[in-house]
């Protein structure tokens, strides 16, 4: 008896292992996207590197609140930039949900020079001066673990921020100086 419940205990322990690699990831169907017009499939899998943006938005900590955020990036990149579906990826909340953009397949539209070979991660908010909390930075680094151990991300990957890529302010100085301190940071991407 003892020895079976011991037994019983292990197995759970491994299959809790197995699994705590991937952060829950709320599916397209879950926030309500709309369909995209095209998709194209990254270029470059598994992808040698990680994109890290910010919504540049203002932030949400509910999955009702957040769901709508990204239902209105989905809007603005579709409606307004006119390109054929969400541009990121992966779309992060400070509730620590992960929200399904273009997912581990398709190429984003989201860092020029690295779409077709990245995955593209956005944190809903403006982290100019202040971080995310820690739900959503352990919801990133998570789904970067996830997609490393699905094979989705190359084990030895490049780690930037989006203005990197581009001119531009985003991921916003603070989270960018926190992707900085990431192991797999580089500054010559
Ligand atoms: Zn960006």
């Amino acid at each position: 008896m003892a020895r079976s419940l011991l037994l019983l205990a292990a197995l759970c322990a491994l299959a809790a292992a197995a699994s705590a690699a991937c952060p829950n990831i709320i599916s397209r169907s879950g926030w309500g996207a709309r369909n995209p017009t095209a998709t194209t499939q990254l270029s470059k899998k598994p992808t040698p590197y990680v994109v890290v943006h910010h919504g540049a938005s203002s932030s949400c900590t509910t999955q009702s609140a957040c769901a709508s955020i990204v239902r209105s990036y989905q809007n603005q990149h579709m409606d307004v930039n006119g390109w054929a579906d969400i541009g990121y990826n992966f779309i992060i909340g400070e509730d620590g949900n992960v929200y399904e953009g273009r997912g581990w397949e398709l190429t984003g539209a989201h860092a020029p020079g690295y779409n077709t070979q990245s995955i593209g991660i956005c944190i809903i908010g403006t982290f100019t001066s202040k971080l995310p909390n820690t739900a959503a930075l352990n919801a990133l680094n998570n789904l970067i673990e996830c997609g490393v151990s699905k094979g989705k991300i190359t084990a030895a990957y490049k780690e930037i921020g989006h203005r990197q890529a581009t001119a531009t302010e985003c991921p916003g100085t603070k989270l960018y100086q926190w992707v900085q301190s990431q192991s797999h940071w580089t500054s010559s991407p």
